[in-house]
């Protein structure tokens, strides 16, 4: 039996994996897709994703492999623009999560996990109130059983485990989609990432290597609204309406098809249960504006393994190890979310995009504050940022943990 099994090699599976494995644990990962594979994403690391990757790799192949990242740049209705750096020292990257996770999930092998890719997990096992292992689909057909000590799900946003055992959902509101893919011939690009917020939508861009532009454009969508239409004729057409874009993608190619995903937002109700842990977007998801979802996984997935460690050492029991979890979850992260949730709120409501539109004129060290500690660089109050664009609150009602 192994100690511990988990579900997904994402960047949050892959690094909880590795610490386990390193720490001496039986650990076994089982992911879906065979890497390289492609995930649809800003591919973009911040400085704190890359601090968290640096405490327990050498990441000079990875450098090798991205570009450097300065910081912001957030433009907004009317032509208002703040660009930001992160700061002394400290620089995020710019890599394709092909790349990316491939080399994170090498490690994890390197490391002495045993990774089953091409796998998929179906279920949980479940007796006497606990999870004791989870289900899988086998290559050949049929299902199969495998028993574990713990079960961490790192299976992403729609995982499999949180929505089956009911720990995570997706919120009524907001309900919003994105659409992302590669260009070539993008003009105006520089080592910065970039968010251009509109009333309605945002479109984020980033230069990835290879002389690749990554446009992510992420709309609202509800249910009645007319279909989307094609991906690519969608963000052809955003792109070409838009005033401050539109010139830079005149010679622009669009690389391979976008992939379009949604919605996007997920909750959850607890980091796990007994027997059962989360990590990573399958401990819920606010939205890929602040471009933190890579931090917010690694980190979680630093937490994760940290509790199933002193599990297994018996220092925690498996039925209580999910509260436990939660607690740290919260200590670690509830400022973040709620910044989080401030800038969902502020960009899906149009006053909101106006208000800071003006906020950003008037004063722009506001922005550029916000834009170092979305990159998780440094502190901004929450209600800083709630008093610098005119006292609107973090979304009601919507919860992770
Ligand atoms: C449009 C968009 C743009 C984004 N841009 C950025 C950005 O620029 N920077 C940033 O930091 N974050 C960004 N994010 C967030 C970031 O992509 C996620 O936070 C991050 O991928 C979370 O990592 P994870 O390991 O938890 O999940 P994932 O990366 O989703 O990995 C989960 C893994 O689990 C596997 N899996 C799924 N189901 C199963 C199953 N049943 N059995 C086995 N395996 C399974 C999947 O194949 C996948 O490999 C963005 C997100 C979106 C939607």
């Amino acid at each position: 039996m192994d100690d511990v099994v988990i579900a997904g090699g994402g960047p949050a599976g892959a690094l909880a994996a590795l610490i386990l494995a390193r720490a001496g644990a039986r650990v076994r990962v089982f992911e879906r897709a065979r890497f390289p594979r492609h995930k649809l994403c800003g591919d973009t690391l911040n400085p704190g994703a890359l601090a968290v990757l640096s405490r327990h790799l050498d990441t000079a192949d990875l450098l090798a492999s991205s570009d450097d990242i300065h910081g912001m740049l957030i433009t907004g209705p009317g032509g208002v623009a703040v660009r930001a750096t992160y700061g002394a020292g400290m620089t995020g990257r710019a890599v394709t999560r092909r790349v990316l996770d491939a080399w994170l999930l090498r490690q994890t092998c390197e490391a002495g996990a045993q990774v089953e890719e091409g796998v998929a997990v179906k279920g949980a096992q479940v007796a006497s109130g606990r999870i004791h292992g989870i289900t899988v689909a086998r290559r050949g057909g049929g299902d199969a059983r495998h028993d574990s000590r713990l079960v961490i799900a790192a299976d992403g946003r729609r995982s499999t485990l949180a929505f089956a055992r009911g720990l995570a959902h997706q919120p009524v509101r907001p309900r919003r989609w994105a659409i992302g893919g590669y260009f070539t011939g993008v003009a105006g690009c520089g080592a910065v990432g970039e968010m251009h917020v509109r009333k309605g939508h945002y479109i984020g861009i980033a230069p990835v290597p290879g002389g690749l532009t990554n446009v992510c454009v992420v709309m609202p969508h509800a249910a009645g609204d007319q279909p989307f239409g094609a991906p690519r004729d969608l963000m052809r057409r955003r792109l070409d309406a838009d005033p401050a874009l539109r010139d830079r993608f005149t010679n622009a190619r669009a690389e391979g098809e976008p992939v379009m995903l949604g919605p996007m937002a997920v909750d959850s109700t607890a980091a796990g249960e007994p027997g059962l842990l989360l990590a990573g977007d399958a401990a819920g998801f606010i939205d890929p504006m602040t471009g933190d979802g890579l931090r917010l996984a690694l980190a979680g997935a630093e937490l994760a393994a940290a509790v199933a460690l002193e599990v297994l050492a018996g220092r925690l029991s498996p039925e209580t190890a999910h509260l436990e979890l939660t607690r740290r979850r919260q200590a670690a992260f509830a400022a973040k979310w709620r910044f989080n949730r401030t800038l969902r709120s502020l960009v899906t409501s149009p006053q909101g995009v106006s208000a800071a539109a003006v906020a950003a004129r008037v004063v722009p060290s506001l922005f550029e504050a916000v834009i170092r500690y979305a990159g998780d660089c440094g502190q901004v109050p929450a209600d800083h940022l709630r008093r610098g664009y005119g006292g609107q609150d973090a979304e009601r009602g919507s919860r992770g943990v």
